[in-house]
């Protein structure tokens, strides 16, 4: 029999929210491993601490608990949670969350394999900016940019550093609210790769990296939104010593288009139709995301009317569907006439087909305004 989650936790079932957090918060300080070291019994009620954490501190995990017990999560048949326990790497990486990243230097735990304790350093970021016409998002782009990052300098060699002795970590003694802690912060050091370096070539730092210009290939989607971030994963800095590149971090800026303008994934295209046009029909270009389309003006178009061409708008960044782009007809009136001009437009005043009738088929200011936003 699985043990229960409100048991493991020592809580009852109508806990609070903040109740489940701070029965956690105190097991796992108390069955750290940092504090029991080579305990596995203390181990085991980690893990099991943080497999019922895991489950009660998600709402809609919690619901299907409450309802069906570990049935909910046995999809299969097959025992245990998600089909196999929660891993170290998991539990530390929930850490950042609860601790606030306070706890043991900033959530810098990571692999328990075989015993050894050793931080995988990671280089750090690099950000970029890119700048995208319109075109660009409405059809996804392969941009090629230029990094400055640093890479291991060739001929750097290291040796175990002296001052964790390769541990990659010191241990600290420390007061918080639950009592003296014993926790482990990165090696000032090595800065937690357990290496120092040996030699290295003369242009490379006091990390035995160097600055290299690569240009970079980042694949950017369509549908992308001013402000999005992309990651391009490894090709930021390197770390020192056997550690893992950094990422990219790619910031999309959305430049302004001369005659279109985004809504989500729609577009909007104010059209200019002259007088003689709107009365007597037409047919005229316009702008698109894919080029340029002829569309036709009907005899008789009205200012304010919204002409819908489907799916010629933006793509979902999710991949379902795209928006439309909705063309506005405006109807251009003339400020200045000539005589013969004048003549004829006072002639019309009078005249029956000049006088405003509103067609039952002209749809209403607020259909249209329902319609743009269906
Ligand atoms: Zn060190």
């Amino acid at each position: 029999m699985k043990e229960d989650y409100y048991d493991i936790l020592g809580i009852s079932k109508g806990a609070s929210e903040a109740e489940i957090k701070k029965a956690y918060r105190k097991m796992a300080l108390k069955y750290h491993p940092d504090k029991n070291p080579d305990d596995s019994s203390a181990e085991e009620k980690f893990k099991k601490a943080a497999e019922a954490y895991e489950v009660l501190s998600n709402a809609d995990k919690k619901a299907r608990y409450d309802q069906f017990g570990h049935q909910a999560f046995n999809g299969g048949g097959g025992g245990g949670f998600g089909g196999g326990g929660m891993n170290m790497d998991d539990i530390f990486s929930q850490f950042g969350d609860i601790f606030g990243g306070g706890f043991g230097g900033g959530g810098g735990f990571s692999g328990f394999g075989g015993g050894g304790r050793q931080r995988v350093v990671k280089g750090s970021n690099l950000r970029i900016r890119v700048t995208l016409s319109l075109e660009d998002v409405a059809n996804g782009v392969e941009k090629k940019i230029k990094v400055k990052r640093k890479i291991q300098a060739p001929g750097t060699t290291y040796k175990t550093c002296t001052t964790c002795n390769g541990a990659g970590q010191v241990t600290r003694v420390t007061n918080t609210i639950l009592g003296r802690m014993q926790t482990s912060a990165a090696c000032p050091t090595c800065g937690g790769a357990g290496q120092s370096i040996d030699k290295k070539p003369s242009d490379a730092d006091e990390h035995g990296l160097k600055v290299s210009e690569e240009t970079v290939t980042v694949k950017i989607p369509a549908g992308v939104v001013d402000g999005m971030q992309l990651k391009v994963t490894g090709k930021g800095n390197d770390a020192p010593g056997n550690g893992i590149a950094g990422d990219l971090l790619v910031a999309i800026q959305e430049e302004d288009h001369p005659t279109l303008k985004r809504e989500g994934d729609n577009l909007h295209y104010d059209m200019y139709v002259s007088l003689p046009d709107a009365v007597l029909g037409n047919s005229k270009e316009i702008d698109t995301v894919t080029g340029k389309v002829r569309i036709k003006i009907e005899p008789g178009v009205q200012s304010g009317k919204i002409l819908r061409l489907r799916g010629k708008g933006i793509p979902s960044i999710n991949g379902y569907g795209k928006g439309d782009l909705l063309v506005h007809v405006n109807v251009w009136t003339p400020k200045t006439l000539n005589k013969k001009q004048k003549a004829f437009f006072e002639s019309m005043k009078e005249d029956e087909h000049f006088v405003p009738k509103p067609e039952s088929t002209d749809k209403s200011f607020f259909e249209k305004v329902k319609d743009m936003f269906s």
